[in-house]
């Protein structure tokens, strides 16, 4: 066997949250949107010739870089889609760090597909850990020793965020270093980066339209930064797959954006329900973190949260548990529906009185 087939079957690879197909659950465990698409998306749906479908689509999906350049005010060389925002990450490993650097600096509780792709590409992780009230712990990134970072704002599992303020200084203390912001979360607290890419070249900012356009089956993610930074992931990818968008995700995404009203009125929705939801959580004995996203990060006073994972589990509703040291008495839940978080809170008091 050579070297790097050995080193792909030694990987332990990112485990996604369950997308059972045997019945139908109250589905709060990987983040989803409860609200469908806008309107435009299924008209789009409903015109689409399937007569295109012979060709290939644009390989430089020109007409969706062009419509989240506009909305970011910048321009299509600032603009880098992929097949969802995991594509665009699992990309920047490659591009812009090496095997013999000083590696990529993130947090020991974060989202787990970082410390996978480091392996893959062999990238010396530098793991910072959150404070013991799961805050950001912004001076060791500041000072952190590494190639570059990746910060996930607001971060995932624990909902938490790191303030404007706090993001630049970090940037403003190390120009030569990338700083990747992965926001797929950001659209729940208005956090946005994007509008400081021209001022500093050494941010990427990565998005998705998974969680807040509703669009997490048709795989699309994006990351905004200076043209270099985007030139040089189009290189990577390039030497991949040319066509990562396909036409129907590129032609559903450009509608979603243009459907701003309903784009606010569905997070709108999801942060009334999420402050609601989180009441109700601390009534039923639950520790519920600051969450400025569409989940909480919840631990209960007495109950042991594998065992409530299962139970919830057996009752129809699927949350997320992780085994990893530090968060498995956490569940991770997402904020679905009005409807489907009170299934939740009815089955929670049922669990928590037997
Ligand atoms: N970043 C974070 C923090 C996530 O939780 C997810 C969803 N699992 C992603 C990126 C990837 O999302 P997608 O590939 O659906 O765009």
């Amino acid at each position: 066997m050579n070297y790097l087939s050995q080193l792909c079957r030694s990987i332990q690879p990112y485990q996604a949250g369950e997308q059972p197909q045997d019945k139908k659950y109250v589905k709060l465990n990987t983040n989803e949107n409860p609200y469908p698409p806008c309107k435009g998306v299924t008209q789009f749906l409903q015109d689409f010739e399937s007569e295109r479908l012979k060709l290939y689509p644009d390989p430089e999906n020109k007409a969706l870089c062009d419509k989240i350049a506009e909305m970011h005010g910048l321009k299509r060389e600032n603009v880098f889609v992929g097949n969802g925002s995991d594509e665009v990450l699992a990309m920047c490993f490659p591009t812009f760090f090496d095997r013999d650097g000083n590696g990529v600096a993130y947090c020991d509780i974060t989202y787990s597909f970082y410390k996978v792709w480091a392996k893959m590409f062999e990238i010396p992780s530098v793991v910072i850990p959150l404070m013991s009230d799961f805050k950001f712990d912004v001076s060791a990134f500041k000072q952190a020793k590494c190639q570059g970072m990746i910060i996930c704002n607001p971060n995932a599992p624990t909902g938490a965020i790191v303030n404007r303020l706090d993001l630049i200084a970090i940037i403003e203390a190390n120009p030569e270093k990338l700083i990747i912001i992965d926001e797929a979360y950001a659209d729940f607290c208005n956090c946005s980066m994007a509008n400081y890419v021209n001022k500093y070249p050494n941010i990427l900012i990565v998005r998705t339209f998974s969680k807040s356009y509703s669009l997490a089956g048709a795989r699309c993610g994006y990351a905004v930064g200076n043209e270099v930074l985007i030139n040089g992931l189009k290189t990577i990818k390039n030497s991949f797959n040319s066509y990562t968008v396909n036409a129907l995700t590129e032609g559903i995404a450009v509608k979603a954006l243009e459907d701003k009203k309903y784009f606010s009125s569905c997070v709108d929705k999801i942060i009334a329900t999420r402050e609601d939801v989180s009441d109700k959580l601390r009534e039923l004995g639950f520790e519920v973190l600051p969450s400025s996203s569409n989940f909480l990060f919840v631990r209960h006073s007495y109950k042991r949260a594998s065992e409530l994972y299962f139970q919830l589990k057996e009752n129809g509703v699927l949350v997320r548990h992780f085994t990893a040291s530090r968060i498995d008495d956490f569940l991770r839940i997402t904020i679905g529906s009005p409807e489907e978080m009170k299934v939740l809170i009815q089955k929670l008091k049922l669990i928590l009185k037997a």
